[in-house]
């Protein structure tokens, strides 16, 4: 069998007594206190770390948000939200979420098309800033706001005429579900503001998961030219800019880590020539999977090791019910390997040849495809990286009805 190569496994994890170890615990150490696998572990300092990376990269007038969908787990909201500058939802049930855990709704703002109205009436209520997907729900919007006798408050999501180059999932350039066509902003800006409503500004996000530190900065030049002439056409200043984000994380082989520190240094070429509207803007990118990504593993434990017509598989209790993107069954249309180890054996040579899959009845639950792994047998851990974000919540927990992972943020 061809052996296929894993993805990278990411910097900040180490070996003890010859196991993967996790913030200076053992794999069989966490899978003993949470009590069961699978289980999905997320570290506190691996996430500190990186929003600390970011602090040092970044101009200081940059402010950071945490897209909670990335991980909504109550303990990794707690952790992360005192650390960033504030929190971006797509839900009420996020909305919940984070108030849950203790958040100030205050530093929350909603995007998301098809927002109901009890979403938007829950979030006028608690102060959340609104990205207005549409005219129609801005009126809806001002409605319910008059309703409840509390001035909303409103930013405009723009859908820009142009796109984050090499992202992994496109968010912007042509007809999109998301913001408002470019041209028609200035008006409902206006609109919105004679109306009264606390304006918050444009939220302009172009795309996901891009590695390419030139795409991003292009893609960022193009946010703030745009959010310019925006606010020319408006005629005020923009009290807020969000820039949108899309910086990715290596999942695969050959993937390159974002080079962050290029990305600070075009910022900061930037804003010494912002645009007249942008001068005093309030300035924040909103990211997920870079914040929390790396900071996850999922551990799943070997319950069968059998051969096929001379393929060795090792089954596992885990699966794409938990971490569908490893699968290759969420966003990829050729599959490659996620970084994959065996948890157990974290130093052992990788002298076997092997298919990791989980233990769901479909030939689409793969962990791992031909991957060279030290000899594992039952009752061994395997180790998938980056599960930090769109693992357990992006993931189709009911399919077969093997139930949830378990979750500890360490
Ligand atoms: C999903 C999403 C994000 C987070 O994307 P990541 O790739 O996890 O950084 C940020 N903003 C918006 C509007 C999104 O839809």
């Amino acid at each position: 069998m061809k052996i296929k190569p894993v993805g990278p496994i990411p910097d900040g994890f180490s070996t003890i007594d010859g196991q993967l170890a996790i913030a200076g615990r053992t794999a069989s150490d966490l899978v003993a206190a949470a009590g069961r696998t699978p289980l999905f572990v997320y570290s506190r300092d691996l996430i500190g770390r990186r929003v600390a990376a970011l602090r040092d990269a970044l101009p200081a007038r940059i402010g950071i948000n945490y897209a909670v969908k990335a991980n909504p787990h109550a303990e990794v909201i707690k952790h992360i939200g005192p650390l960033v500058d504030g929190l971006d939802i797509a839900s009420a049930g996020e909305l919940a979420m984070i108030r849950a855990a203790g958040m100030d709704p205050a530093r929350v703002s909603f995007a998301g098309p098809g927002k109901r109205d009890d979403e938007l009436e829950a979030a006028i209520a608690a102060g959340v800033t609104l990205n207005c997907e549409s005219e129609g729900e801005a009126h809806r919007t001002l409605t319910i706001g008059q309703k409840l006798g509390k001035t909303p408050r409103m930013a405009i999501r723009v859908n820009p005429d142009f796109e984050l180059k090499g992202s992994g999932m496109k968010m912007g350039g042509g007809a999109k579900p998301f913001g408002l066509d470019a041209e028609r902003v200035p008006a409902l800006a206006r609109e919105l503001i004679a109306n009264g409503v606390e304006w918050r500004g444009l939220h302009i996000f172009t795309g996901s998961q891009a590695l390419s530190s030139d795409a991003i900065i292009e893609a960022q030049g193009n946010v703030l030219k745009l959010a310019g002439k925006l606010s020319d056409q408006i005629g005020a200043e923009l009290p807020k800019l969000n820039l949108g984000g899309g910086f990715g994380i290596p999942y695969f082989p050959g993937d390159e880590p974002l080079d962050l520190a290029a990305v600070g240094a075009a910022l900061g070429e930037y804003l010494e020539d912002l645009p007249g509207g942008l001068a005093s803007s309030e300035l924040c990118l909103e990211l997920g999977r870079y914040l929390v990504g790396e900071a996850g593993v999922y551990l799943c434990r070997v319950i069968d090791r059998k051969v096929s017509h001379g393929v060795t598989y090792l089954v596992t209790d885990g699966g794409l019910h938990h971490q569908l993107a490893a699968s290759g069954n969420f966003g990829t249309v050729v599959r490659r390997n996620y970084p994959v180890a065996i948890a157990t054996r974290f130093e052992a040579q990788g002298d076997d040849v092997v298919n990791v899959v989980g233990c769901l009845c479909t030939p689409l639950d793969r962990l791992a495809d031909a991957a060279a792994m030290p000899h594992a047998d039952i009752g061994d851990l395997v180790a998938v990286f980056c599960a930090g974000a769109y693992g357990a919540s992006a993931s189709p927990v009911d399919f077969l009805g093997h139930g949830a992972a378990a979750e500890i943020c360490i």
